[in-house]
C-alpha cells in the first residue's frame, strides 16, 4: 500500500512569525488524523521555527530548494547538510517555477536529487507539461524525459525515498485543475516510466502526488483515483482551516 502524502508548498510566503501561527493552528487541526503524511514546504527563513512548532505532531517540514554541495564557496546558497541539521526531512525539487524563472535544467535537478538523498533528505521531484505541450500531445513525452533525466543514476532502493509530484504547469495557480480522469491517466503513464526505471514493485511503492490548483473542493475526487497518492498544494495550503480539508480528503483514499 502506498503512503498518501499531502504536502503544502508555501513558496515565498510567510514570515517566521506567520509560519509559527499557521503551524500552531494546523498542529491542533491534524491532532488525531491518521493514515496520511502531512508535509509543509516553508521558506528557508521559517524552517527552524517550523520544525520546532510541529514537534510531536504528524507534520513534517520541507525546504523548497537546495544547492547540491555539502559546503563551500557558493555565496547565498543553502546545503542539504544545513537543512538536515535543523530537522528538515523533505525538499521540493524541480518545481516549474524554478525551471522557468531560475532556468534549472533536468541535469541540475538530478544533481540536487542525488545530493538530497545522500544527505538524508527525501526529494519531492516535480514534473509536468506546459499548456502548449499538452495541446500538442507531448504530455507523456515531457514527463518521461523529466523523470529519466531527473532520476538518472538513482538506484531502486534510493527511489523508495523519492516522491513524485505531477504538476501540469497550466494548472498551477490558475484555478484550472486537470480532471480526475485526465490526471489518473497521466499518473498511470508516470508509474509505467517508474517501473521501467526501477522495476514494477518499487514503482508500485512510490507516492505520486498531483499538484495544480488542488483545493478543499476538488481534492476528494482527485485523491479517489487509484494512482493519485497525494497532493502538492500551493494556494490552498496557506490557511490551516482550508488545508485541513485537503488533508482530510486524503485520509480515506
Ligand atoms: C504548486 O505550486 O506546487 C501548486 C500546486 O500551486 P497551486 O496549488 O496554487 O496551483
Amino acid at each position: 500500500m502506498r503512503k498518501t502524502i499531502i504536502a503544502g508548498n508555501w513558496k515565498m510566503n510567510k514570515t517566521a512569525t506567520e509560519t509559527r501561527d499557521t503551524l500552531k493552528e494546523l498542529k491542533e487541526l491534524v491532532d488525531g488524523v491518521k493514515d496520511v503524511e502531512v508535509v509543509i514546504g516553508a521558506p528557508f527563513t521559517s524552517l527552524e521555527t517550523a520544525v520546532k512548532t510541529v514537534e510531536g505532531s504528524i507534520i513534517k517540514i520541507a525546504a523548497q530548494n537546495i544547492y547540491p554541495k555539502e559546503s563551500g564557496a557558493y555565496t547565498g546558497e543553502i546545503s542539504p547538510v544545513m537543512l538536515k541539521s535543523i530537522g528538515v526531512e523533505y525538499v521540493i525539487l524541480g518545481h516549474s517555477e524554478r525551471r522557468e524563472y531560475f532556468k534549472e535544467t533536468d541535469e541540475f535537478i538530478n544533481e540536487k536529487v542525488k545530493s538530497a538523498l545522500k544527505n538524508g533528505l527525501r526529494p519531492i521531484l516535480c514534473i509536468g507539461e506546459s499548456l502548449e505541450e499538452r495541446e500538442t500531445n507531448k504530455t507523456d513525452e515531457v514527463n518521461s524525459r523529466q523523470l529519466e533525466k531527473g532520476l538518472a543514476g538513482i538506484t531502486p532502493e534510493e527511489a523508495k525515498n523519492i516522491v513524485i509530484a505531477y504538476e501540469p504547469i497550466w494548472a498551477i495557480g490558475t484555478g484550472k485543475t486537470a480532471t480526475p480522469e485526465m490526471a489518473e491517466s497521466t499518473h498511470k503513464e508516470i508509474r509505467k516510466v517508474l517501473a521501467k526505471l526501477f522495476g514494477e514493485s518499487v514503482a508500485n511503492e512510490m507516492t505520486v502526488q498531483y499538484g495544480g490548483s488542488m483545493n478543499a473542493k476538488n481534492a476528494k475526487e482527485l485523491l479517489e483515483m487509484d494512482n493519485i497518492d497525494g497532493g502538492l498544494v500551493g494556494g490552498a495550503s496557506l490557511e490551516a482551516s482550508t488545508f485541513i480539508e485537503v488533508i482530510k480528503a486524503g485520509v480515506k483514499r
